[in-house]
Protein backbone atom coordinates (compact mmCIF):
# COMPACT_ATOMS: atom_id res chain seq x y z
CA UNK A 1 0.00 0.00 0.00
CA UNK A 2 1.48 3.45 -0.73
CA UNK A 3 1.94 5.73 2.20
CA UNK A 4 0.33 8.70 2.98
CA UNK A 5 2.40 11.66 3.44
CA UNK A 6 2.60 15.42 4.74
CA UNK A 7 5.68 16.73 3.86
CA UNK A 8 6.50 20.51 4.92
CA UNK A 9 8.57 23.36 3.04
CA UNK A 10 9.86 25.95 5.12
CA UNK A 11 11.20 27.41 2.33
CA UNK A 12 13.76 30.94 3.31
CA UNK A 13 11.80 30.89 6.43
CA UNK A 14 13.10 30.40 10.26
CA UNK A 15 16.37 30.67 11.64
CA UNK A 16 18.28 28.35 13.58
CA UNK A 17 16.58 29.24 16.79
CA UNK A 18 12.96 29.14 15.24
CA UNK A 19 14.01 26.06 13.50
CA UNK A 20 14.57 24.41 16.03
CA UNK A 21 11.39 25.73 18.07
CA UNK A 22 9.24 24.72 15.21
CA UNK A 23 10.85 20.96 15.27
CA UNK A 24 10.15 20.34 18.99
CA UNK A 25 6.91 21.80 18.65
CA UNK A 26 5.69 19.05 16.10
CA UNK A 27 7.39 16.72 17.86
CA UNK A 28 5.60 17.39 20.68
CA UNK A 29 2.06 17.65 19.09
CA UNK A 30 2.98 14.74 17.04
CA UNK A 31 4.22 12.49 20.06
CA UNK A 32 1.02 10.56 21.30
CA UNK A 33 -1.04 10.49 18.41
CA UNK A 34 -1.56 7.26 16.29
CA UNK A 35 -0.55 8.13 12.25
CA UNK A 36 -1.91 5.64 10.51
CA UNK A 37 0.53 4.70 7.06
CA UNK A 38 1.34 8.51 7.27
CA UNK A 39 4.97 10.32 7.34
CA UNK A 40 5.74 13.63 8.28
CA UNK A 41 8.85 15.11 6.54
CA UNK A 42 9.88 18.43 7.26
CA UNK A 43 12.57 20.35 4.73
CA UNK A 44 14.19 23.02 6.85
CA UNK A 45 17.18 25.11 4.99
CA UNK A 46 20.80 23.86 4.44
CA UNK A 47 22.22 25.28 7.38
CA UNK A 48 19.23 24.18 10.19
CA UNK A 49 18.85 20.58 8.89
CA UNK A 50 21.50 18.99 11.10
CA UNK A 51 19.94 20.64 13.99
CA UNK A 52 16.60 20.03 12.69
CA UNK A 53 17.31 16.69 12.55
CA UNK A 54 19.12 16.13 15.78
CA UNK A 55 15.30 17.63 17.44
CA UNK A 56 13.11 15.44 15.23
CA UNK A 57 15.49 11.78 15.97
CA UNK A 58 13.65 9.33 17.18
CA UNK A 59 10.28 11.70 17.04
CA UNK A 60 8.04 10.76 13.53
CA UNK A 61 9.08 13.47 12.20
CA UNK A 62 11.64 12.99 9.10
CA UNK A 63 13.53 15.48 7.31
CA UNK A 64 14.25 16.60 3.69
CA UNK A 65 15.81 18.96 2.09
CA UNK A 66 14.94 21.71 -0.03
CA UNK A 67 17.63 21.05 -2.93
CA UNK A 68 21.04 19.95 -3.88
CA UNK A 69 23.64 19.60 -6.73
CA UNK A 70 23.96 17.28 -9.33
CA UNK A 71 27.22 16.71 -8.75
CA UNK A 72 29.22 14.72 -6.54
CA UNK A 73 32.05 17.62 -5.44
CA UNK A 74 34.22 20.16 -7.08
CA UNK A 75 34.31 23.96 -7.42
CA UNK A 76 30.54 24.61 -7.40
CA UNK A 77 30.11 27.70 -4.80
CA UNK A 78 27.27 27.56 -3.13
CA UNK A 79 26.19 24.14 -3.58
CA UNK A 80 25.17 20.96 -1.27
CA UNK A 81 25.76 17.51 -2.98
CA UNK A 82 23.71 13.96 -2.47
CA UNK A 83 26.68 12.89 -0.51
CA UNK A 84 26.32 15.79 1.52
CA UNK A 85 23.21 14.95 2.70
CA UNK A 86 23.50 11.75 2.84
CA UNK A 87 26.28 12.49 5.46
CA UNK A 88 24.18 14.02 7.90
CA UNK A 89 21.77 11.30 7.96
CA UNK A 90 19.23 12.57 5.22
CA UNK A 91 17.11 10.40 2.85
CA UNK A 92 15.15 12.42 1.15
CA UNK A 93 15.21 15.78 -0.87
CA UNK A 94 13.25 18.59 -2.61
CA UNK A 95 13.71 18.59 -5.84
CA UNK A 96 12.10 20.42 -9.21
CA UNK A 97 10.49 23.06 -6.80
CA UNK A 98 8.51 25.41 -8.93
CA UNK A 99 10.54 28.93 -7.32
CA UNK A 100 13.43 26.52 -8.56
CA UNK A 101 11.97 26.20 -11.76
CA UNK A 102 11.40 30.44 -11.68
CA UNK A 103 14.08 31.80 -10.33
CA UNK A 104 17.16 29.74 -10.59
CA UNK A 105 16.49 28.54 -13.82
CA UNK A 106 15.90 24.53 -12.93
CA UNK A 107 15.28 23.13 -16.87
CA UNK A 108 13.73 19.58 -17.25
CA UNK A 109 16.94 18.65 -18.33
CA UNK A 110 18.43 19.98 -15.22
CA UNK A 111 16.17 18.39 -12.91
CA UNK A 112 16.87 14.45 -14.47
CA UNK A 113 20.84 14.76 -13.72
CA UNK A 114 19.60 16.33 -10.15
CA UNK A 115 16.92 13.45 -9.94
CA UNK A 116 20.09 10.45 -11.58
CA UNK A 117 22.55 11.94 -9.13
CA UNK A 118 20.29 12.00 -5.69
CA UNK A 119 18.66 8.28 -6.28
CA UNK A 120 22.30 6.96 -7.23
CA UNK A 121 23.19 7.91 -3.43
CA UNK A 122 20.07 6.41 -2.29
CA UNK A 123 18.22 9.57 -1.86
CA UNK A 124 14.33 9.80 -1.64
CA UNK A 125 13.37 11.85 -4.50
CA UNK A 126 10.17 14.18 -4.03
CA UNK A 127 9.55 15.29 -7.27
CA UNK A 128 7.48 18.92 -8.01
CA UNK A 129 5.55 19.71 -11.03
CA UNK A 130 3.11 21.95 -11.93
CA UNK A 131 1.22 24.31 -14.34
CA UNK A 132 1.33 27.78 -14.54
CA UNK A 133 -2.29 30.00 -14.58
CA UNK A 134 -1.49 30.31 -18.55
CA UNK A 135 -1.34 26.63 -18.86
CA UNK A 136 -4.46 26.48 -17.40
CA UNK A 137 -5.94 28.81 -19.26
CA UNK A 138 -5.47 27.70 -21.86
CA UNK A 139 -6.05 24.04 -21.23
CA UNK A 140 -2.35 22.95 -21.80
CA UNK A 141 -2.05 21.91 -17.90
CA UNK A 142 -2.35 17.50 -19.11
CA UNK A 143 0.50 18.02 -21.37
CA UNK A 144 2.44 20.34 -19.41
CA UNK A 145 2.40 17.87 -16.41
CA UNK A 146 2.81 14.89 -18.52
CA UNK A 147 6.32 16.69 -20.89
CA UNK A 148 7.63 17.80 -16.98
CA UNK A 149 7.24 14.18 -15.84
CA UNK A 150 8.53 12.06 -18.44
CA UNK A 151 11.64 14.38 -19.25
CA UNK A 152 12.90 14.45 -15.75
CA UNK A 153 11.79 10.60 -15.19
CA UNK A 154 10.81 8.32 -17.49
CA UNK A 155 14.09 7.52 -18.50
CA UNK A 156 14.77 6.13 -14.79
CA UNK A 157 14.37 2.31 -15.00
CA UNK A 158 11.03 0.87 -13.06
CA UNK A 159 13.51 -0.18 -9.89
CA UNK A 160 13.92 3.56 -9.21
CA UNK A 161 10.34 4.75 -8.55
CA UNK A 162 10.21 3.44 -5.80
CA UNK A 163 12.31 6.06 -4.31
CA UNK A 164 10.43 8.51 -6.40
CA UNK A 165 7.36 10.63 -4.80
CA UNK A 166 5.57 12.92 -6.67
CA UNK A 167 3.94 16.50 -5.82
CA UNK A 168 1.79 18.31 -8.50
CA UNK A 169 1.79 21.53 -7.28
CA UNK A 170 -0.59 23.79 -9.79
CA UNK A 171 2.41 26.84 -9.58
CA UNK A 172 -1.27 29.51 -9.68
CA UNK A 173 -2.16 28.26 -6.32
CA UNK A 174 1.24 28.08 -4.45
CA UNK A 175 1.68 30.88 -1.98
CA UNK A 176 -1.68 32.95 -3.77
CA UNK A 177 -4.34 31.24 -1.21
CA UNK A 178 -5.60 29.82 -4.59
CA UNK A 179 -6.24 26.27 -4.16
CA UNK A 180 -7.23 23.74 -6.83
CA UNK A 181 -10.37 22.33 -6.45
CA UNK A 182 -10.04 18.31 -4.56
CA UNK A 183 -11.41 17.30 -8.14
CA UNK A 184 -9.04 19.36 -10.00
CA UNK A 185 -6.26 17.40 -7.66
CA UNK A 186 -8.08 14.67 -8.17
CA UNK A 187 -8.21 14.68 -12.28
CA UNK A 188 -4.35 15.83 -12.41
CA UNK A 189 -3.46 12.98 -10.19
CA UNK A 190 -5.82 10.43 -11.94
CA UNK A 191 -4.22 11.10 -15.00
CA UNK A 192 -0.27 11.35 -13.91
CA UNK A 193 -0.98 7.25 -12.04
CA UNK A 194 -2.39 6.75 -15.99
CA UNK A 195 0.79 8.19 -17.50
CA UNK A 196 3.27 6.39 -15.19
CA UNK A 197 1.04 3.39 -15.56
CA UNK A 198 1.19 3.84 -19.56
CA UNK A 199 4.81 4.03 -19.40
CA UNK A 200 5.13 1.30 -16.73
CA UNK A 201 2.55 -0.77 -15.28
CA UNK A 202 -0.38 -0.22 -13.06
CA UNK A 203 1.02 -2.08 -10.31
CA UNK A 204 3.96 0.85 -10.06
CA UNK A 205 1.58 3.97 -10.33
CA UNK A 206 -0.32 2.28 -7.74
CA UNK A 207 2.38 2.29 -5.55
CA UNK A 208 3.67 5.65 -5.76
CA UNK A 209 2.35 7.92 -3.72
CA UNK A 210 1.27 12.05 -5.47
CA UNK A 211 0.68 14.84 -3.01
CA UNK A 212 -1.03 17.77 -4.23
CA UNK A 213 0.49 21.41 -3.02
CA UNK A 214 -0.72 24.83 -3.36
CA UNK A 215 -2.31 26.58 -0.60
CA UNK A 216 -3.26 23.77 1.18
CA UNK A 217 -4.51 24.60 4.58
CA UNK A 218 -6.09 22.77 8.06
CA UNK A 219 -9.74 24.59 6.51
CA UNK A 220 -9.13 22.43 3.16
CA UNK A 221 -7.02 19.77 3.43
CA UNK A 222 -9.46 17.07 4.61
CA UNK A 223 -11.19 17.58 1.01
CA UNK A 224 -8.70 17.21 -0.92
CA UNK A 225 -7.12 14.30 0.77
CA UNK A 226 -10.34 12.77 0.57
CA UNK A 227 -9.94 12.15 -3.05
CA UNK A 228 -8.77 8.63 -3.72
CA UNK A 229 -5.85 9.20 -6.08
CA UNK A 230 -4.39 12.53 -3.43
CA UNK A 231 -1.76 10.68 -0.70
CA UNK A 232 -1.05 13.50 1.07
CA UNK A 233 0.43 17.16 0.76
CA UNK A 234 3.41 19.11 0.21
CA UNK A 235 2.97 22.33 2.34
CA UNK A 236 4.81 25.55 2.68
CA UNK A 237 3.09 28.42 4.50
CA UNK A 238 0.62 26.55 6.87
CA UNK A 239 3.61 24.39 7.64
CA UNK A 240 5.37 27.43 9.65
CA UNK A 241 3.08 26.97 12.27
CA UNK A 242 3.03 23.80 14.60
CA UNK A 243 -0.44 23.77 14.88
CA UNK A 244 -1.59 24.24 11.33
CA UNK A 245 0.65 21.64 10.09
CA UNK A 246 -0.86 19.05 12.74
CA UNK A 247 -4.19 19.72 11.75
CA UNK A 248 -3.30 19.41 7.98
CA UNK A 249 -1.66 15.75 9.52
CA UNK A 250 -4.69 14.90 11.34
CA UNK A 251 -6.83 15.05 8.19
CA UNK A 252 -5.04 12.71 6.32
CA UNK A 253 -6.10 9.99 8.97
C1 LIG B 1 4.88 25.00 -1.89
O1 LIG B 1 5.60 25.96 -2.11
O2 LIG B 1 5.29 23.85 -2.09
C2 LIG B 1 3.52 25.27 -1.43
C3 LIG B 1 2.62 24.34 -1.60
O3 LIG B 1 3.31 26.47 -0.84
P1 LIG B 1 1.94 27.00 -0.20
O4 LIG B 1 1.38 25.86 0.63
O5 LIG B 1 2.33 28.18 0.62
O6 LIG B 1 1.04 27.33 -1.34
Amino acid sequence: MRSKIVAGNWKMNNDANASKTLANELVAGLKDKSLQNTRVVVAPTFVNLTAVHEVVSGSVVEVAAQNMHQAKSGAFTGEISAEMLTSIGLKSVILGHSERREYFGETDALLAEKVTAALANGLEVIFCFGELLEDRKSENHFAVVESQISNALFSLDAGAWKQLVLAYEPVWAIGTGETATADQAQEMHAFIRKIVADKYDAALAEEVSILYGGSCKPGNAKEIFSKEDVDGGLIGGAALQAADFIAIIEAIQ
